[in-house]
């Protein structure tokens, strides 16, 4: 009706696009936001966990990829001799850095992360064909390329003072292998966890004397590999049930020793890695929060 009405009076079609019926939004505000009155206790930070990477390329791609691509980061550090950190996500925004997998009993990660790019070639190019041939599984420490001294720095300050800022316990400051160990290997073996525990009181880090004596202790049944598994889980690796070493849960061995034992990370279960594992256990709380 409406239609032959506009035509009847000589109007052109486009025009009847125009008439709309839409009724005003109401602008006026019944309430307001008393934030002092009342404050409830049960309540935690958002931000559960850092997690860090490599980018495996210069300064230039990584930039580009980092502000141009669908991955992202809140933090990049660049190669580069000068004090500069730069922050390409709000902290209270998402940054696309995780992918799929999970540590300490949280998947999507993104959600719940601060991410942070370290500009590193990862494996050396004379390397990066070395797994291809099926002679190795996994590479060596000698494959990594290292990472530059006044990145370190830089890298343990902006930890330190994320996770003081969030409360973030420290075995929830990882690696990208730590929590996706089928798909990455980043940050890698040179990755100095070690140093940034002792020097700058970041990260988890097992007590040498508790490795030594479960090392030593003798045991007459070896453990199964469900009990090794449950071992992971505990600390907070995600990890199949299966009875066996099969190649996922050889590459969560293989994340494990990038983090705690980079100078041989095999991938191989072996009695050092275990005690490693189970030093850390006794060391460290179980689980976090989950509310
Ligand atoms: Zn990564």
């Amino acid at each position: 009706m409406v239609k032959n009405i506009f035509l009847a009076l000589g109007l052109t079609l486009p025009l009847i696009g125009c008439v709309t019926t839409t009724s005003p939004v109401a602008t006026t505000k019944n309430y307001s936001v008393d934030s002092d009155t009342y404050q409830s206790t049960g309540k935690s930070q958002r931000i559960k966990t850092i997690v860090l990477h490599y980018t495996v390329s210069d300064n230039e791609r990584s930039i580009k990829t980092l502000t141009t691509g669908n991955v992202s980061a809140h933090y990049l550090i660049l190669d580069k001799n000068d004090d500069k950190i730069y922050n390409l996500v709000p902290e209270s925004e998402r940054a696309w850095h995780a992918g799929e997998g999970g540590f300490s009993g949280r998947t999507i990660l993104n959600d719940t992360s601060i991410g942070i790019e370290i500009v590193n070639a990862g494996i050396k190019p004379e390397y990066r064909d070395a797994l291809k041939n099926g002679d190795m599984d996994y590479h060596p420490y000698e494959h990594y390329v290292a990472f530059d001294g006044l990145q370190i720095k830089k890298v343990a300050q902006l930890v330190q003072d994320i996770a003081r800022r969030y409360d973030i316990s420290p075995k929830n400051i990882i690696g990208h292998a730590d929590m996706a160990p089928s798909r990455k290997i980043d940050p890698g073996a040179k990755f100095p966890w070690e140093r940034l525990y002792f020097d700058y009181g970041i990260g988890a880090w097992y007590n040498e004397a508790d490795k030594q004596e479960i090392m030593n202790r003798r045991t007459l049944v070896a453990p199964s590999v469900q009990e090794i598994k449950q071992a992971f889980r505990k600390y907070g690796y995600q990890i199949n049930n299966s009875d066996e070493w099969d190649k996922p849960s050889r590459d969560v061995i293989y994340a494990f020793q990038l983090h705690f034992r980079p100078q041989q990370p095999t991938g191989n279960m072996d009695s050092e890695t275990y005690a490693i594992l189970q030093a850390l256990n006794m060391k460290y709380a179980s689980r976090d929060d989950f509310y």
